[in-house]
């Protein structure tokens, strides 16, 4: 039997694992490595902050909900992928180091939170990325009494996209922020927490951006409307800050301009995932990302597939374009494999909602002009809130099976 073997465990190795399995069945042995037992759904993360969800509430069980379908899991954290061996390395959570060989491989790993750039971390910094993270900052959050608080983005390191893949040249670019989509959401969200706990008005917000101003992978339209909504809420915003370090009460950008921040939400500079640095080096390109074709397989190794956060075609870095890179990868392995299957073509877009539930709206951004389309809705309504519920629950009920998520997710 072929064996398939997918590395990291959320929207794309998820996507990827079921999706193999569903066209393939018996033809194809599926193993999934993941460096932690659960799935935890990332969109639900700034919920977990203002105290919507726990974050117990958003996290799949991937020992029960794989084998149920067929797939093997490991727990272990991926060291390297030999490419030239059909060969990965992993440490067991006992330390041990493990070897697997492949026939295909799917590399899903994502991006690393690269907080090591931004010194003070530890000590200052929060962030809604992952679920210990979102927990801590529901934990200051509540003890929080009135100050200054600053959201923003760290740095993307994306290098320059060098060597290009093998896909259309509008498809992917070089970005400010990995994904400012979270970054927006707080916006809305924390105003609404703090007014509920009747603080607001002894509270300071600003809000920053690496990039000329916030979202900058979105029409100029759509964030004239986010901006002249920043103002109104009289919320102080800084363009061109690059953050650098965290300190008591303020950060700072590497040319030294400050904020006052008693607490700053921060989503971390993006990066390459660490286990490129002991890999094969030219399944990537210079910023760590790996470098596919149309179908995701790497040009170099045509074994290897990559999708989502970790391929360098997914810009910026969304869960919705991870699910669909990861639908087309195993497309492609279907019919490879000698089932014919529909392939469909990459279309990405900027999709996300950014919700306020403590309100009762979101705000569904649908855009496509980063990549040179003319699409460009940003549309606030209660429906796109109880679009992000049915979302959360499709996800924590398919235990991450995407497969109908045109039909019944909303990003
Ligand atoms: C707070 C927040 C909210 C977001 N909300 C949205 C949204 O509403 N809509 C949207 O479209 N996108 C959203 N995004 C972006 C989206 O979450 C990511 O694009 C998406 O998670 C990428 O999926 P992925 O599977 O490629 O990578 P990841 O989600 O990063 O998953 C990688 C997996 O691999 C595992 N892993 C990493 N390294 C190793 C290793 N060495 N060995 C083994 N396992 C490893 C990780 O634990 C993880 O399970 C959000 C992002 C954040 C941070």
């Amino acid at each position: 039997m072929t064996k398939l073997l997918v590395l990291g465990g959320r929207f794309a190795g998820l996507t990827a694992a079921y999706t193999a399995k569903r066209l393939l069945g018996d033809k194809v042995d599926v193993t999934l490595i993941n460096n932690t037992p659960y799935a935890a759904f990332r969109p639900g993360m700034p919920h977990v902050s203002i105290g919507v969800f726990k974050a117990e509430d958003l996290e799949v069980d991937l020992a029960t909900a794989l084998p149920a379908k067929g797939i093997k899991f490991v727990l272990g954290t991926v060291n390297a992928i030999d490419a030239k061996k059909n060969k990965v390395e992993y440490s067991a959570p006992d330390g041990k180091k493990e070897n697997i060989t492949y026939d295909y491989l799917v590399v899903a790993f994502g991006a690393k939170l690269g907080v090591e750039h931004l010194n003070g971390w530890d000590d200052y910094g929060s962030s809604v990325c992952e679920p210990d993270f979102a927990t801590a900052l529901h934990e200051k959050l509540e003890k929080f009494e009135g100050g200054n608080i600053a959201i923003g983005s760290g740095v993307f390191y994306q290098g320059t996209l060098k060597p290009r893949g093998k896909y259309p040249e509008n498809w992917a670019s070089v970005a400010d922020s990995a994904c400012e989509g979270p970054i927006f959401e707080m916006s809305l969200m924390i105003p609404a927490y703090l007014k509920k706990r009747g603080i607001m008005d002894k509270t300071h917000i600003t809000i920053f951006s690496p990039g000329e101003e916030i979202l900058t992978d979105i029409a100029k339209e759509s964030r004239g409307v986010v901006k002249s909504l920043f103002a109104q809420a009289g919320f102080d915003t800084v363009w061109n800050f690059k953050l650098k370090e965290l300190k008591k009460g303020e950060i700072v950008s590497e040319d030294g301009k400050t904020i006052k921040a008693d607490i700053a939400i921060v989503l971390p500079p993006y990066e390459a995932n660490d286990a490129v640095k002991n890999s094969t080096p030219d399944l990537f390109d210079d910023g760590g990302f790996v470098v596919t074709d149309e179908h995701m397989r790497s040009v170099k190794y045509p074994n290897v597939y990559s999708c989502g956060d970790s391929n360098q075609i997914t810009v910026p870095k969304l869960g919705f374009l991870a699910v669909m890179t990861s639908r087309i990868a195993m497309q492609d392995l279907a019919n490879r494999l000698g089932v014919p299957t529909k392939v469909d073509t990459y279309t990405p877009e900027v999709v996300c909602i950014a919700d306020n539930p403590l309100e009762g709206f979101a705000i569904a951004v649908n855009d496509t002009t980063f990549y040179g389309g003319d699409e460009k809705i940003a549309q606030p309504s209660a429906t796109n809130h109880i679009k992000k519920e049915l979302f959360t629950k499709y996800f924590m009920w398919t235990n991450g099976d995407m497969a109908l998520d045109k039909y019944l997710a909303s990003w």
